[in-house]
């Protein structure tokens, strides 16, 4: 990955500039890289990975966004066997969610992290993360990208791969009329939000049965030994994500809170009394409602296009082939221009 020094002397002005370096926007920028045109990562974050998150706590490591992947697609299949020769890759015995366990690669865990995996593709590309855009500004022949410390970049194509609502707000604060139908479709992508409860406990044995102990009844959906699976280096590493219903309606109470009710809920699999927690809101988790298509592309003459989880799947393999085949309208549409 091109560090921030780097990217100063980098140019200002690239063919496309891609917004978010979740999977989805970087799998465009390696397509886009592939095609031979410059492109230019921007993400808001402080790492790459977007909801591919893992954090550190002390000597613990957590996956506290998404858990595990499922590839099937031959077009991501040379991504997993990528990952699997770096070593960074491993089976987990179970998926997030009981349905991705039954078809494809199987369930895929990072080792070190799933952040690992954004990681691996980031470093061939030019990126800069901690950069939120503000504005999108057309030109004559195509757009300057505003960011919030005036990073101001130049660029033939944009590619927008932000959870919708935050691509869209990124849209309407720059004035940017979209055709109402497509604004329409865009505007009707949903989301589940997710409240991750990190708790890490002074053990060395493991504490749940299993990597992923899924719960029926809510409000943890499920609990995930991130020792058992590779990630955490310490044992006692426990992700708890609740479900969409608790999360909402515990979106405004205080994080304390949050770890009493789910450590209550927890109390036949998990012991209450954890060296230390952490509390992650996450409004954008999961897509309930997705857009049909795998990306939105329009040429107003200038070309934007919109990809992500919010298009086809509603997973990882779902914004992985979004970005994919976002770049590869970009890159016709601008073949086609040239
Ligand atoms: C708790 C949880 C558990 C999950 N479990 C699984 C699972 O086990 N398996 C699975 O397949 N999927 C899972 N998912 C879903 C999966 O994480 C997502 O489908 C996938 O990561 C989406 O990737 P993306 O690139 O579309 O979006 P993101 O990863 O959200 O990337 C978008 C990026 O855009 C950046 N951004 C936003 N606005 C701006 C701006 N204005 N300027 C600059 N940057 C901006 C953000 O910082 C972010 O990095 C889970 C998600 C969550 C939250």
């Amino acid at each position: 990955m091109a560090t921030d020094k780097l990217i100063d002397t980098v140019r200002k002005c690239v063919d496309v500039v891609v917004i978010g370096a979740g999977l989805s926007g970087l799998m465009a920028a390696v397509r886009l890289d592939r095609g031979g045109l410059t492109t230019l990562v921007l993400d808001k974050g402080r790492s790459v990975g977007g909801r591919m998150a893992t954090r550190r706590m002390d000597s613990y490591r957590f996956d506290h966004g998404a858990q595990s992947l499922n590839f099937s697609d031959p077009q991501v299949l040379p991504f997993l066997q990528r990952w699997q020769q770096e070593g960074i890759a491993r089976p987990c015995d179970h998926s997030a969610t009981p349905d991705e366990s039954k078809s494809g690669s199987g369930s895929v865990s990072g080792i070190l992290g799933i952040s690992s995996f954004a990681k691996s593709i980031a470093a061939d590309l030019s990126i800069r993360t901690g950069t939120l855009v503000t504005r999108l500004v057309p030109q004559v022949s195509g757009w300057l990208v505003i960011s919030d410390d005036d990073t101001r970049v130049a660029a033939r194509a944009i590619i927008l791969t932000p959870p919708m609502p935050q691509s869209l707000d990124l849209v309407h604060q720059s004035d940017i009329e979209l055709p109402t139908d497509m604004a329409d479709r865009l505007a009707a992508i949903e989301y589940d939000p997710c409240i991750a409860v990190m708790c890490a406990y002074d053990t060395s044995e493991p504490i749940i049965p299993s990597t992923f102990v899924h719960m029926v009844d809510g409000p943890i959906v499920v609990a995930v030994d991130n020792f058992a699976k590779g990630v955490s280096p310490r044992a006692g590493a426990i992700t708890l994500l609740t479900t969409p219903e608790f999360s909402r309606s515990h979106w405004e109470v205080s994080d304390s809170e949050i770890v009493s009710r789910i450590l209550s809920a927890a109390k036949a699999v998990l012991p209450a009394n954890p060296m230390s927690t952490r509390v992650h809101r996450w409004r954008y988790s999961r897509t309930a409602k997705s857009h049909p298509d795998t990306y939105s592309l329009v040429a107003m003459p200038e070309i934007i296009a919109f990809a992500g989880d919010g298009f086809g799947r509603r997973d990882l393999e779902g914004a992985a082939l979004s970005g994919l085949a976002a770049a590869g309208a970009v890159l016709e549409a601008l073949r086609q221009e040239s």
